[in-house]
């Protein structure tokens, strides 16, 4: 059976239940629409611990104006079936206004790690995603938390958010869950047209081709990177937003791989924007 919790003393109630058993607990912090990626984090989190929840709620704070807040898929029955079917145990899923009861007065910040990449086209995102996150951590302290590697800057981002800031909890990555052509699973991707959706292997395939000019002793980050834009660029519909070649944990450029490295990209297809990201060791 998995249990529905909508509110925050539920969810500190289903907690201590599940301490007194002596249960370990793993979070999945998910936006719903869910697909075959979210549920590998499921499965993932059932290996390792005593109980799993899943949260589904569609953070306000993350996304910026004219962002896709309003139309992001929400179809919550679907999302608990799928739940169910992977035997979750519980699944937080509050209204906005019991994360939000007002608009937060103090927030966390992501700072620098948050203004790179993703964050220089999305103010602000990444403080969402820190501070939504910091909310869940405290409203439901698992022992894990399991997080998806196709978000990288995310996983950094809430890696050093939990180094920094102390929370004693795990972060546990999880490898990108992939279509048969190659395109990362994204609840996004329900929003490309048919021509859209073909055209967007280009993402993979850039990183593909940056994989094996570094794998082949290219070690000259910008000489990828200029690959990686004539790819995309040339991709019908394709407009780009970054291809960059970073220190998988600083995120900061580079200009020599001499270490193992955060091929990350994204690309906007009409109104849907899409990222993918490798990490390739030299
Ligand atoms: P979202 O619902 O998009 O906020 O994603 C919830 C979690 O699922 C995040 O940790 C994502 O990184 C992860 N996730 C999303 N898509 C994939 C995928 N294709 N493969 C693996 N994890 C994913």
């Amino acid at each position: 059976m998995t249990a529905v919790v909508r509110t925050i003393p539920a969810a500190t109630e289903w907690v201590q239940r599940q301490r007194a058993e002596g249960k370990s607990i793993g979070l999945v912090p998910t936006m719903g629409a869910l697909h075959e990626g979210h549920l590998s984090l499921v499965r993932r989190a059932r290996q390792t611990c005593g109980r799993v929840i899943a949260s589904v709620f569609i953070n306000p704070l993350q996304f910026g104006p004219g962002e896709d807040y309003q139309r992001y898929p929400r179809d919550f029955d679907r999302d608990l079936s799928l739940l169910e079917r992977e035997q979750v145990d519980a699944v937080f899923h509050p209204e906005t206004a019991e994360i939000y009861p007002s608009p937060p007065l103090i927030s966390v910040c992501a700072g620098n790690l948050g203004e790179t990449l993703c964050g220089a086209s999305r103010p602000g995102h990444f403080n969402g995603v820190t501070t939504v996150v910091a909310k869940l951590f405290h409203i439901i302290p698992a022992d894990r938390a399991f997080f998806g590697q196709k978000d990288a800057q995310q996983l950094a981002v809430i890696r050093s958010m939990v180094r920094d800031l102390n929370f004693p909890i795990t972060i546990e990555a999880c490898p990108t869950v992939r279509e048969p052509d190659g395109l990362a699973m994204s609840s996004r991707n329900a929003y490309l047209s048919p021509g859209e959706r073909s055209n967007a292997t280009i993402l993979y395939r850039a990183l593909q081709r940056a994989r094996e000019m570094i794998q082949s002793g290219t070690r000259d980050a910008p000489n990828v990177e200029a690959k990686m834009r004539e790819m995309i660029q040339s991709a019908p519909g394709a407009e780009l937003d970054y291809a960059r070649v970073v220190d998988r944990d600083t995120l900061a450029g580079l200009r020599e791989i001499d270490k193992e490295v955060l091929v990350a990209v994204a690309v906007q297809f009409g109104k849907t924007r899409l990222i993918d990201n490798m990490i390739v060791a030299p």
